[in-house]
């Protein structure tokens, strides 16, 4: 029996996550569930697996569980309460699916504990790769991928050294506005945004998906997971999102994971390893398919897979920026204040405008992260008056 516990536990992979568990009742357990304040959906949560220990992001969020009649469980609310969710001795893995930076601490907790960390969170590892894949390695904690890209390099590489590795290959949908122009992406809103043709996800990361930005924070992500440089990732555009991403090796064989667009696929995958269970999905049918078609990605209309690349290329303490900047953009655009192409130009300016610092330790990422935020979020309103 493999017990679990989740940051992140309402969220579109939180839900798929319990949704696993429930398929596998005699192997998987859930012993702490922590949310931010969804506090009815948390309820059902908590009477459905009985966790030992709970969170939500504030006590009175908390509080609004106690005329529930629920089974008993500790409940420590906000960031203590993540952490607290995140070392529960119980615990063999911990699933991060929380969206944002909030559950850095948590992670780095954990990995201390010794847990086995399922990732579903890319700002993590975008903003501290470093500080995280060290304490990693130093505990000799495995750190799964839950990302159906990074699960499928994970499943390509199979172990293999990194000396038989040329290249990996990161396919992204290209998003709802695939084969648009800049002049057209002016007009995009919020509604058209958030219509992603081949995934389902919470919103930010659906933002993320139409602006390329979210390839961008994957190329990020799959330098410090794989320990591969930025010139050896590369990104196709594959509309129909089954291959979910590939390697290349140093004799020219190419190895690909395909499968269902379904979340439950690599979260599974990462509940189960080392070891594949059968999953209560719907096989993929290729026949049916067709084809598959592969192209490069447009740079110029979206300019957010370079600034990664040279956030990536130029780090130390940019990839923070990059990234706090890019939620500062997508907030603003999500609240209707900002245009869809103002979002690359808010994370540029404050690239632009960083000295860099050093960024060793979670304090001093932390620091860059505020300044950027309130670097952005200036430029931002900036340009909020001009729509
Ligand atoms: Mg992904």
């Amino acid at each position: 029996m493999k017990r679990i516990a989740i940051l992140g536990s309402t969220g579109s992979i939180g839900r798929s996550a319990l949704s696993v568990v429930e398929a596998h009742p005699d192997r998987l357990q859930v012993v702490g569930l922590a949310a931010r304040a969804n506090v009815q959906l948390f309820a059902d949560q908590v009477a459905r697996f009985r966790p030992a220990i709970v969170s939500l992001a504030t006590q009175e969020a908390l509080d609004g569980l106690s005329n529930l009649r629920l089974p008993a469980a500790a409940r420590v609310p906000g960031p203590e309460g993540l952490v607290a969710v995140a070392t529960c001795p119980d615990a063999d893995v911990v699933l991060c699916a929380t969206s944002g930076t909030a559950a850095l601490e948590a992670v780095l907790a954990a990995i201390e504990a010794g847990k086995t960390i399922a990732l579903a969170n890319k700002e993590v590892l975008v903003m501290a790769g470093a500080i995280v894949t060290e304490a990693a390695r130093r505990r000799r904690v495995p750190l799964l991928p839950v990302d159906s890209e990074h699960n499928a390099i994970h499943q390509c590489l199979h172990g293999r050294p990194s000396e038989e590795v040329r290249r990996l290959i990161l396919t992204a949908s290209g998003g709802p506005f695939r084969g648009h122009s800049s002049e057209a992406l002016e007009a995009v809103i919020p509604e058209d945004a958030l219509r992603h043709p081949t995934w389902r996800m919470g919103p930010k990361i659906t933002i993320d998906s139409a602006t390329l930005m979210n390839k961008g924070l994957e190329v990020i992500e799959a330098h410090w997971l794989f320990g591969v440089a930025a010139r050896q990732i590369d990104v196709v555009i594959h509309p129909q999102s089954v291959v979910h991403s590939m390697v290349e090796l140093t004799d020219g064989s190419i190895i690909a994971q395909l499968g269902v667009t379904d979340m439950r696929l690599p979260i599974q995958y990462a509940f189960s390893y080392p070891e594949r269970w059968v999953a209560p999905l719907p096989p993929l049918d290729l026949t049916r398919l067709g084809r598959l078609d592969f192209l490069l990605p447009d740079h110029d209309s979206f300019p957010c897979l370079r600034l990664a690349y040279r956030a990536l290329e130029n780090g130390p303490g940019l990839p923070v920026v990059l990234n706090a900047a890019n939620e500062i953009a997508v907030a603003s655009f999500l609240a209707g204040r900002l245009a869809f192409t103002a979002i690359p130009r808010v994370i540029e300016e404050t690239m632009n405008a960083y000295e860099p610092r050093p960024a060793g330790s979670l304090q001093e990422v932390r620091a860059i992260d505020a300044w950027a935020r309130e670097y952005s979020q200036g430029f931002a309103r900036r340009l909020e008056l001009n729509i």
